[in-house]
């Protein structure tokens, strides 16, 4: 046993629930994602800014009541995946959209918390690549868990072979382009992904299958190129980001995509259910004039998130 392991408990932290936030979502969708079949929870429903008063970024994979997969972790979210009764242990992967703070800020939270579990089996960790001013994915893990200089190396137990003590974690680089890749299995739940347009920074899209049921999550993009509309083909569940609202021009729109375009995408997609997401302070109050351009473009069901609402899949 590693010093490290010197203050780990012996059993499982007691999870004292939190309550559920209270149901903002005009919908009749839950709050609990229940304990059959397969649904989408939104952990992080806003962008970067704290007075939108929601998680950034984050959504959780549910599969008969187990969490599956996580896409993204953003600041405030780890909360809200505790509120959700999930558990790391329960997870095969995580996939990350892009390394902004709204998406990722909350990652080492999320592996401070797993440490107090039992896992014993590896996690796999997915994402971008990096560029001249974002790290690699697998950088970005080891700028927190490295043993020589990551900022949580007292933790790095968790990430670099040899030091015993815990389960590892994965991090891998995905260099996909426009047409999507495969990038993991484990039989049950497929994982896939392509590049997609956010500005300057390495950003992906992602598909999830499990069971004949497909999730399609925009992460970040201005909606430019073909990528994300091959990825979302027939998907069940589409999410997307509604980030800024329609006539946004400069930065704003070379990050983002309006909701002209996300209905474009929905509706070239051919998807069955848009969820809209990642709301931030700009679109907020603005939804009546987000659902009239998106209509323009696409008839199908459409839902405004909020944090910890559940979207089953059928
Ligand atoms: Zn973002």
């Amino acid at each position: 046993m590693s010093m490290r392991n010197f203050f780990r408990p012996t059993g499982r932290l007691l999870v004292f629930g939190l309550g559920l936030a209270c149901a903002l979502s005009p919908s009749a969708i839950g709050q609990s994602c229940g304990s059959q079949g397969i649904a989408v929870q939104v952990l992080g429903s806003g962008g970067p800014e704290l007075p939108d008063k929601r998680a950034s970024s984050r959504y959780r994979v549910w599969e008969d009541g187990q969490a599956r997969a996580l896409i993204d972790a953003g600041g405030g979210s780890a909360l809200r995946f505790g509120e959700s009764g999930a558990t790391m242990s329960q997870l095969d992967v995580i996939l990350f959209s892009h390394l902004h703070v709204d998406h990722s800020g909350d990652f080492p939270v999320l592996v401070k918390s797993s440490w107090f579990e039992d896992r014993k089996r590896p996690l796999p960790i997915y994402g971008p690549p990096g560029n001249e001013y974002f790290p690699s994915t697998r950088e970005f893990v080891y700028d927190f868990f490295g043993d020589k200089r990551g900022a949580y190396r007292y933790l790095s137990e968790l990430l670099v072979a040899g030091e015993d003590g815990s389960y590892k974690l994965q991090p891998h680089n995905v260099a996909a382009g426009s047409m999507p890749v495969a990038v993991f299995s484990n039989g049950a739940l497929t994982a896939s992904a392509v590049r997609v347009i956010h500005g300057g920074v390495p950003a992906l899209a992602w598909r999830v299958e499990l069971h004949g049921k497909s999730i399609v999550l925009s992460g970040d993009t201005n909606g430019d190129g073909e990528g994300l509309v091959r990825l979302a083909n027939n998907a069940d569940l589409f999410v997307a980001h509604n980030a800024v609202p329609e006539g946004a021009t400069g930065v704003e729109r070379r990050l983002h995509m309006p909701p002209s375009v996300i209905g474009q995408i929905a509706e070239n997609a051919h998807v069955k259910n848009l969820v809209l997401s990642h709301r931030m302070l700009r679109t907020l109050g603005k939804e009546s004039q987000t659902e009239a351009e998106i209509r323009k473009h696409y008839s199908g069901p459409l839902t405004f998130a909020n944090d910890l609402n559940c979207f089953p899949v059928k």
